[in-house]
This record gives C-alpha cells, sequence and structure tokens, in this order.
C-alpha cells in the first residue's frame, strides 16, 4: 500500500482534478490510499467568510461557485456536495446571528473545504471507472485531542487507521479511500483541525500507522531542490535526504513539508517521497530515516527573510548564573519564539520573526541587559554534515568574504544538519547563489 497526498493547488480545479485522478490511476495497482487538501484557496474563502458572519453577512458565493463550477465541468452531479454547501450555509448563517465564532465553530467551519473536496474526487473517479469511495477522516479512525485550531492525533490513532483501512490495504476491499486532510473529531465528537498545511501530517500518519511502502506528497516541483529555484535557476532535486534536514528545510524556508508531518514516519522508517504532478516518472526526492549511501557535506542551502535579531548584552550579570533563564522567560511571557540563537557568557543575539509589538519585551528585557533591536535580517541555512563543518565554512565564508558580506551572527544547530548566518534582507538572494555556486557548481 502506499498513501498520495494532494495539496489545494494539485486540485484547484476541473482540470486539475482530472490530472489528479489520472495520476491516482497509474498508481491503483499499489493500492493507494488518497488524502486531500480543500481545493485551491477554500481553506482562506472559508476563513473570509466566517470574519464576514460575523459583522452580520452571509457570503460564500465563491466557495458555492467554484465547487459547482467544478461538479460541472467534470460532468459529476453530486448531491452529497450540494448537501454540504447547504450545511455550510446554516452555520454561516448561525454565527452570523449570534456574532460570536469559538475556535470549535471555526474548525467546523473550515473543514467543510477537504469534505468538499474529497466528495468532488471520489465522483469523479467512480464516473470514470475507478472505484473509489470518500471518507472523512473521523471514518478511518482520525481522534484528536480538543486543541482546535491546532490539535493533536491521539496516540490511539495507530490502531483505529489500521482497523478501518487493513480491509483495503488487504484487497478485500477494492475501493480505492479518498481521505480527508486536516481534520479529525476529538473525544466528545466535535470536528476539529490539524493547524494550517495539516494534510501533510494526515497523510504520514496514514502511511506510518498503515506501515505502507511509501507516502507520496505530490507538488507542484521536482520534489525538494538545492535551492529555491526563484533565488538560483540551476537548483537541482536532491535525491534523498534524511526527516531531520527535511525538518530543517521546511523549518527555515522551503516549501518542503510541514516540520511535524514527518513526526509518525520517522516512528517506523516509512519514507515520504516528493513528487512532481508535472512529471509523473521523476523519482522526485526521498525523505528516509539514513541516508543510502554517502552522506553528501552540504544538502541545500535556504534563506528566510524579515527576521528581527535582538543582541542583548548584561552588565549587570557578568558572570552570574540565570541570565539567559531571565531572558526566556520573557520572551514565554510575550508568546514569541526564539529561532536562531547564539550566546557567549554575557551577551546573546537571537532572532525572531513576528509582527507583534515588541515595546513591552523589550522594556522587560531592559531589566537585564542592554537591548538592541535589529530588522530586516534573513536567515541563511546551510543544510549539511556539520561533522565536516570546517570544510564547509570554510568555503562558506571565502565566498561571503568575496561577496563582501558581513555575518551578522552564526549558528550551528543542536540538530547536525544545519549552519545558519544572519545577514542584510538585501543581502540574502546574493549569498545563497554564490554558496549555491561553490557547494553544487555551475550547472
Ligand atoms: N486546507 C488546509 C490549509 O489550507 C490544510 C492543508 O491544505 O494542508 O491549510
Amino acid at each position: 500500500m502506499i498513501v498520495m497526498k494532494f495539496g489545494g493547488s494539485s486540485v484547484a480545479n476541473a482540470e486539475r482534478i482530472r490530472h489528479v485522478a489520472s495520476i491516482i490511476k497509474t498508481y491503483a495497482d499499489k493500492r493507494p490510499a488518497v488524502v486531500l487538501s480543500a481545493m485551491g484557496d477554500t481553506t482562506d474563502y472559508l476563513l473570509e467568510a466566517a470574519d464576514l458572519a460575523l459583522t452580520g453577512k452571509v457570503d460564500i458565493s465563491n466557495v458555492e461557485k467554484l465547487h459547482r463550477d467544478t461538479a460541472k465541468d467534470l460532468g459529476v452531479a453530486i448531491d452529497s456536495v450540494n448537501e454540504l454547501l447547504d450545511e455550510l450555509k446554516f452555520l454561516l448563517t448561525g454565527i452570523s446571528m449570534l456574532k460570536e465564532l469559538t475556535k470549535r465553530t471555526r474548525d467546523y467551519l473550515v473543514s467543510f473545504g477537504e469534505r468538499l473536496s474529497v466528495r468532488m474526487m471520489a465522483a469523479y473517479l467512480n464516473a470514470n471507472g475507478v472505484p473509489a469511495k470518500f471518507y472523512d477522516a473521523w471514518d478511518v479512525g482520525f481522534v484528536s485531542d480538543s486543541n482546535f485550531m491546532s490539535a493533536e492525533l491521539l496516540d490511539e490513532v495507530w490502531k483505529t487507521i489500521p482497523a478501518h483501512l487493513s480491509d483495503y490495504a488487504k484487497g478485500k476491499d477494492k475501493n480505492i479511500p479518498i481521505i480527508t486532510g486536516f481534520i479529525a473529531k476529538d473525544k466528545n465528537g466535535y470536528i476539529t483541525t490539524l493547524g494550517r498545511g495539516g494534510s501533510d501530517l494526515s497523510a504520514t500518519m496514514i502511511g506510518a500507522a498503515m506501515n505502507a511502502d511509501e507516502v507520496q506528497t505530490w507538488k507542484d516541483v521536482e520534489g525538494i531542490l538545492t535551492a529555491d529555484p526563484r533565488t538560483v535557476k540551476n537548483a537541482r532535486t536532491v535525491a534523498e535526504v534524511t526527516y531531520d534536514e527535511a525538518a530543517e528545510l521546511a523549518y527555515f524556508g522551503a516549501q518542503v513539508l510541514h516540520p511535524r508531518s514527518m513526526n509518525p514516519c520517522r516512528v517506523n522508517g516509512t519514507p515520504v517521497r516528493v513528487k512532481n504532478s508535472y512529471n509523473i516518472d521523476f523519482p522526485g526526492s526521498v525523505i528516509v530515516a539514513k541516508h543510502s549511501g554517502e552522506r553528501p557535506p552540504v544538502t541545500a542551502i535556504t534563506s528566510k527573510k524579515n527576521n528581527i535579531v535582538i543582541d542583548l548584552v548584561s552588565t549587570r550579570m557578568i558572570g552570574l548564573p540565570g541570565f539567559l533563564a531571565h531572558v526566556f522567560n520573557q520572551f514565554l511571557k510575550w508568546e514569541i519564539s526564539i529561532d536562531v540563537i547564539a550566546t557567549s557568557e554575557v551577551s546573546v543575539s537571537l532572532t525572531i520573526n513576528t509582527d507583534k509589538p515588541l515595546d513591552g519585551l523589550k522594556a522587560d528585557l531592559e531589566r537585564y541587559a542592554s537591548v538592541d533591536i535589529k530588522r530586516g535580517k534573513s536567515i541563511v541555512t546551510i543544510i549539511c554534515d556539520v561533522a565536516r563543518s570546517s570544510e564547509i565554512l570554510q568555503s562558506a565564508f571565502k565566498v561571503l568574504s568575496e561577496e563582501k558580506v558581513n555575518v551578522q551572527m552564526i549558528s550551528q544547530g543542536a540538530s547536525k544538519v544545519n549552519i545558519s548566518f544572519i545577514v542584510d534582507d538585501a543581502e540574502a538572494n546574493t549569498v545563497v547563489k554564490a554558496l549555491h555556486k561553490a557547494y553544487f557548481g555551475e550547472n
């Protein structure tokens, strides 16, 4: 068995749905379980409709039009889609009357996106001679906690998912399951969501729980690339990365998979393959526990713009324990998470990425240190074998000095797979290009 996951842009319209259906058909003999996101921007439309309902207006015309037009174009009559659209309107009317929207209701509301898309795909596959059956995630065992909008799946899913899907895996049930990503139900039967981009997690959870041969996440790019192709024209596909490397890549700006989604597959080493829906035969990139051959010194280079660097220098606490504890407590208090950090005995530099006002945090930090806040900074990350850091850093610094870029902070990640530099936003693309050339050559 394999799991195939298609994101919102892959199922954005009738043409894309036809294409995805043809890909599913190609893999039919591998017993695929298919996980889908909501069509196109439906999740965003639903969230906008919720905000509008709070002002007393009910309008889901864009969601309605997209789904009705698509059904028409695909030539499928779907009562189940119409029923859901009616239910959605009732819900929004309720919100508009109460002018109140709890996180629980918000999850119920956004769940319609994924529920609509699986109905559409299953109807189209069936109409074209591919037996398929749609499932809302809770009907294949997705149970979560009640942390609405970013729920965690409960451990029992390792048993409940196979309880529902093993007949299909064994070939007893011939209908390809088309399953909603992103959503689950809590123990009280309320719909929850797994956080934005949560469909990847749904797919990896099914793959790991079913011990699938692989989980395929289908994108519109040639797998995981050595750099962002918008910056580096000759970026190429990385054939193999580890879960750790993929998590760092995602965290530091590459559009791969949500770092959290790797977790279920780490448990039993289920491989996750990133495939290009425009190039079906291309193997793409596979994410595995360990490199199969020799690990390359550098896997990829990413950059993430718009960070804020905070430099703290303590005069008062020289040599005293607890300086960092005080500092971190202030970030906890203001609920701002820290990304990259570099410290010495009495000073610490760290980066954050937030739109929140920083006056309160600054005032609190100034009780312990002098505080300098600098905006417009980029984190350039080299995903690499940190055991070879001297060699990697040697070429990095050569490149940086040639480019006359002054590194403002440097940090070697504890996960042993990344080295990060902080530079000005204006310099980031030049740095990424130059590093890419140094590590991967011209072509
Ligand atoms: N539809 C959800 C979102 O847009 C979940 C997903 O696509 O993974 O965040």
